[in-house]
């Protein structure tokens, strides 16, 4: 691969520079985030993952002069037309404030019974080898489950205390870290991100 050896990570997130840190750690790539060199958040107003993905990279790649990766992630339920979907992390208003985000979603699925509360995670991770990329590296990973009727589990984040792995048996919240990581969505897209690299 001929590209620089430092990437930017679309976020300020230090949890995600472990994650690309760890998973790509074999690629002889530095990866720095963008908070680290001084560059914001950008407006997440795509209509897409993907979408806001690119958005994510490109005011990177552009703010750094980096490769840079962006990444999205929701939860879609069935029995909701996909929501919460692109505005999981502000379904209930105040982003972020995963109580209440799960507390809305419990009262949004109160009346369905368990055969029609069907949801996947999704994510998608991108990689712009420079802000005018036209053709960037998009890998994605996606998550089958269904939503509980109360919260299990003192693990994960997010809407994790609702969200049952049917063939694990347990909600994310209960889910060995290292075991999440594996079978999550985030885990499929990087697995998918490092072949897609040729890494493996
Ligand atoms: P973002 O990809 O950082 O924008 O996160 C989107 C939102 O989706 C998060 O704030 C969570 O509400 C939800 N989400 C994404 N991935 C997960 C997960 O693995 N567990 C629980 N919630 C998640």
């Amino acid at each position: 691969m001929n590209w620089p050896t430092r990437w930017v990570i679309a976020s300020s997130n230090r949890g995600k520079l472990r994650e690309f840190s760890e998973l790509l750690g074999d690629s002889g790539i530095e990866f720095v985030t963008q908070g680290e060199m001084g560059v914001s958040d950008a407006d997440e107003t795509g209509l897409t993952f993907v979408e806001n993905a690119l958005l994510k990279a490109r005011k990177a790649a552009r703010a750094t002069g980096l490769p840079a990766l962006g990444d999205d992630s929701g939860l879609c339920v069935d029995a909701l037309g996909g929501a919460p979907g692109l505005y999981s992390a502000r379904y209930a208003g105040e982003h972020g404030n995963a109580q209440a985000n799960i507390d809305k979603l419990l009262d949004a699925l109160k009346d369905v019974p368990d055969a029609e509360r069907t949801a996947h995670f999704y994510a998608v991770i991108v990689l712009l080898r420079y802000a005018e990329d036209p053709q960037p590296l998009i890998a994605e990973g996606v998550w089958h489950g269904r939503v509980l009727h109360e919260r299990r589990g003192e693990g994960g984040f997010g809407y994790d205390p609702v969200f049952l792995d049917p063939e694990q048996g347990f909600s994310a919240a209960e889910l060995d870290s290292a075991l999440k990581n594996r079978i999550s969505h985030r885990g499929r897209a990087l697995a998918e991100l490092r072949r897609r690299l040729d890494l493996g």
